[in-house]
């Protein structure tokens, strides 16, 4: 097309296909009389809320002190592996002051909040009940960044480890400070005075030393140390951080957690950033929406409103958000519908961009003569949106030839539908299932219009066999 023959002239060589990067753009803009400016992600859905009357940052801007209220600190633990992590998390939920009423149940639900007594005054601390820098990074890339002090565990008989390092880089690069809990002193081999030593060449240097970070000597097992941690995450809190947000306004916060449960649908487990949520309101994350039908905290008891750094358990929502996805209030349900929507066409198009997977062609010539490239197309459905995210990145990654290209048209959480299904026979696709069954209509359709529907529990199957079909496809080399 002329498009081809411009960046061929270019010197870009180039296939009606292929992803451009940015700087191929402006030039090609240019070259055709037009001015292309790249906008992101972030800011094409704060152009698409401004659209609806929503300025986020502006409402934030014109807060006056006044308005604000000091909100708890947002915990995240880090660390390397079978350092100690999920004990310490457990240690710390054991250490709450105050009992969750009888007969509510200790659930997991991605957060949790405990209260404790730091001089003589009640404080809260929440605490995210996922280990690891995994969902810390992923939020991060989403544009979430809910943590305001990051713990870093390592075990005194192992000392610095890989994840250690890993953790603490990803920390400081979020700018959150670090309070670093120094586990397993109970083991006789520990030696907490090496950790402290180690960790002043990652320039995190112990109070006792001189410096500004906090060190507890903890036992997750024992118990030990629990409180003077607590203490510590407070201090760190109180020295440096400006934590407060207006409770007294429509919520807003991020989804960190979702599934879809059998019996009660979508369930979203929310962090309310600034606000307060009520049972009722009319709430957009990401591309869900609903009204919240019912709230629940880590007990299992039902909530009524939760206020600036509360996580709650959120009901009512049309699908599952994604960790990360940030959540508002409306005034009406449909505008948060029609947000919902809006963002639903506008990752479809980028979805369909990034999944026109690049393939960069070395000759010209050669990608002229075949002429065609060949596609599979596939519609991954999984049952939590972490798995259809980590699917659909590892089959983005296979490497294939040139003249075969993978795209993923559709993506969702729940069972294959017959939507699902209709979506297959139009464009041609095959359907994913992780750990997913086909609901009786879809099987039907599938049936009839003879749809390759593949269902996996393991997510290297999946990856194998459809790797290998695209080779299969693989034209035969001359
Ligand atoms: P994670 O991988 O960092 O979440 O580590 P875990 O919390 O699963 O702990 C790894 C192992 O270390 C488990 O066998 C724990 O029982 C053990 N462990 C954790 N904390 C302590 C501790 O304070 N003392 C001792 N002796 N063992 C611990």
């Amino acid at each position: 097309g002329t498009l081809v023959t411009i960046l061929f002239n270019l010197g870009e060589m180039a296939t009606a296909t292929e992803s451009l990067d940015e700087a191929t753009f402006e030039v090609l803009g240019e070259e055709l009389g037009y001015k292309i400016q790249m906008v992101s992600p972030e800011d094409e859905d704060k152009e698409l809320l401004e659209g609806f009357g929503l300025d986020l940052e502006g409402e934030l801007d014109a807060e006056s002190d006044d308005d604000l209220e000091i909100r708890p600190p947002v915990v995240t633990v880090m660390g390397h592996v079978d350092h100690g992590k999920t004990r310490l998390l457990d240690a710390i939920r054991q250490s709450n002051v105050i009992e969750g009423e009888a007969g509510g149940i200790t659930q997991h639900i991605g957060a949790y909040q405990i209260w404790t007594e730091h001089d003589g005054i009640d404080r809260a601390v929440t605490f995210i009940d996922t280990p690891g820098h995994e969902a810390f990074t992923a939020m991060r890339a989403r544009g979430a960044q809910v943590t305001d002090i990051a713990i870093l565990v390592v075990a005194a008989d192992d000392g610095i480890m890989p994840q250690t390092v890993e953790a603490l880089n990803h920390a400081q690069a979020a700018g959150v400070p670090i309070v670093v809990a120094v586990n397993k002193v109970d083991k006789p081999e520990a030696n907490p005075g090496k950790v402290r030593q180690q960790l002043t060449e990652y320039g995190l240097v112990a109070e006792e030393y001189g410096g500004d970070v906090l060190f507890v000597d903890v036992s997750a097992r024992q118990g030990t140390g629990i409180q003077e941690l607590i203490d510590a995450v407070l201090l760190t809190a109180d020295a440096g951080l400006d934590l407060t947000a207006n409770p007294n306004k429509a919520a807003r916060g991020v989804a960190i957690e979702a599934k879809l449960d059998k019996g009660r649908g979508s369930v979203a487990t929310v962090l309310i950033q600034s606000g307060t949520l009520r049972v009722g309101d009319a709430i957009v994350a990401g591309t869900a929406y609903g009204r919240v039908r019912a709230m629940l905290d880590e007990n299992g008891e039902s909530v009524e409103y939760a206020a600036p750094s509360r996580p709650v358990q959120v009901q009512g929502l049309n699908s599952v958000p994604r960790a990360g996805d940030v959540f508002i209030v409306t005034e009406e349900d449909r505008m948060a519908r029609q947000i919902a929507e809006k963002r639903e066409a506008v990752q479809r198009n980028a979805l369909l961009a990034k999944a026109r997977k690049r393939i960069s062609l070395e000759d010209f010539t050669r990608a002229l003569e075949e002429g065609k490239v060949e596609t599979l197309n596939l519609i991954i459905k999984g049952d939590v949106s972490g798995a259809v995210e980590a699917l659909e990145e590892s089959l983005l990654k296979i490497e294939v030839d040139d003249s075969v290209q993978l795209r993923i048209i559709h993506r969702g959480v729940g069972a294959v539908t017959e939507s699902d299904v209709n979506l297959a026979t139009i464009d041609n696709a095959i359907i994913v299932g992780f750990n997913v069954r086909p609901d009786p209509k879809a099987r039907e359709a599938a049936a009839r219009e003879g749809v390759d529907v593949r269902f996996y529990s393991v997510i290297y199957s999946a990856i194998d066999e459809i790797e290998s079909s695209l080779k299969g496809m693989l034209k035969p080399e001359y």
